[in-house]
């Protein structure tokens, strides 16, 4: 049976959750390449709880350094066209600090490798994941417009570096086949280890808006599906809606029946969770709703004048091509837009939304 760890903390004291995780979980170091991966979307400051809190990092680096002798890597793929902004998206987290030297710009280095020919037949990862003996992945508590939650799950995604990542958001071309394809990457090298920052998460129009919650807790596990389940009805979501839930159980990657999860602590289900403005069909392989999805949203992605400072992010990242700036503001193109809300997650100054 899987189990799963809910354990209390703030992030003044969050190392007695980290050395309990390690303590459930246990897993031999000694000599091993480590590789641990925050959940980094983009440069930001920590207390906008965009990232994975800079404490969680510093207690996983500290916890590693302990088991060891141990050579240890911290690093991510932020964003989507992220080669020259991984330092400085480090560095203003305060994930650079925390990863107490031992940071590496893993999009520097990369090995083309097989992928699921209905997408692509193969695509570029950074060489680490390839070659460490051990991967923690350190997500963030976290809603998504695309795939409802951010977790476990979802924060392989980052094991692909720069542009790559907004081409196969174009190719993938619908949120189910997002939802499949995101799977199909986590499967390439499935992490030893997961620890989920849920002190402080996030809800509503996320992974890059303002509506923060008080969560107070650390979540654990070595299986991320029934990890995803967890996060998922503490969201109020049903696991078994999710198609990225339904895809990792076809492929044996593991199980969301809670029947088969064993809590280590008390799920604490969060009442009156904002869930992103569309989960009702983007959580649905119903084809109607899949439709009225795309026909919805792409109405959707607007960004607000007297936030949007005319930066031009969005438009550079846009996957495919379908913004471009009109009077003063970005403007979409409705029939070129791929509902893939990358727009909204590197708009610096929080002016798109989703409504
Ligand atoms: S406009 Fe936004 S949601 Fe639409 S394709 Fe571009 S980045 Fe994606
Ligand atoms: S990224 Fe945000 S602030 Fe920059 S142009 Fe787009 S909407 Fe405006």
């Amino acid at each position: 049976m899987a189990k799963v760890m809910v354990h209390p903390a703030a992030y003044k004291n969050v190392h007695k959750a980290v050395v309990r995780a390690f303590e459930l979980f246990t897993l031999k170091l000694k000599g091993k390449k480590v590789f641990i991966k925050p959940n980094v979307l983009r440069a930001s400051e920590p207390e906008e709880g965009i990232v994975t809190h800079p404490a969680v990092l510093r207690a996983v680096v500290d916890q590693v350094e302990s088991m060891g002798p141990v050579s240890i890597v911290v690093g991510d793929n932020p964003g989507l066209f992220s080669y020259g902004a991984n330092e400085e998206a480090f560095k203003r987290t305060g994930l650079m600090e925390a990863s107490k030297g031992y940071y590496q710009n893993i999009g520097n280095d990369s090995q083309q490798v097989g992928f699921n020919p209905d997408f692509i037949p193969s695509v570029s990862l950074s060489r680490i994941v390839l070659d460490a003996d051990i991967i923690i992945s350190l997500p963030k508590f976290k809603t998504h417009g695309l795939t409802v939650m951010t977790g476990a799950i979802k924060n392989s995604y980052g094991f692909l570096p720069g542009a790559q990542k907004a081409r196969l958001h174009k190719i993938a071309g619908s949120p189910e086949r997002f939802h499949e394809m995101i799977v199909d990457v986590f499967r390439l090298r499935v992490p030893d280890l997961f620890i989920v920052d849920a002190v402080v998460g996030m809800e509503g129009n996320g992974p890059a808006c303002s509506d923060l919650r008080e969560i107070g807790l650390i979540l654990a596990s070595d299986n991320a599906v029934a990890l995803d389940a967890v996060i998922a009805s503490m969201m109020g979501c049903d696991p078994g809606k999710l198609r990225f839930l339904q895809k990792a159980k076809e492929a044996g990657l593991g199980d969301y029946g809670h029947s088969g999860i064993e809590i280590i602590g008390r799920l604490k289900r969060l009442r009156g969770f904002k869930l992103p403005p569309l989960s009702g069909e983007a959580i649905s392989r119903n084809e109607d709703a899949q439709a009225r999805l795309h026909s919805k949203t792409i109405m959707r992605p607007q960004a607000d004048p007297d936030l949007c400072t005319g930066c031009g992010s969005c438009i550079a990242q846009c996957p495919a091509s379908a913004l471009s700036m009109g009077d003063r503001i970005p403007q979409v193109d409705q029939d070129k837009c791929i509902v893939c809300f990358c727009c909204q997650e590197v708009c610096p100054a929080k002016a798109i939304s989703l409504k």
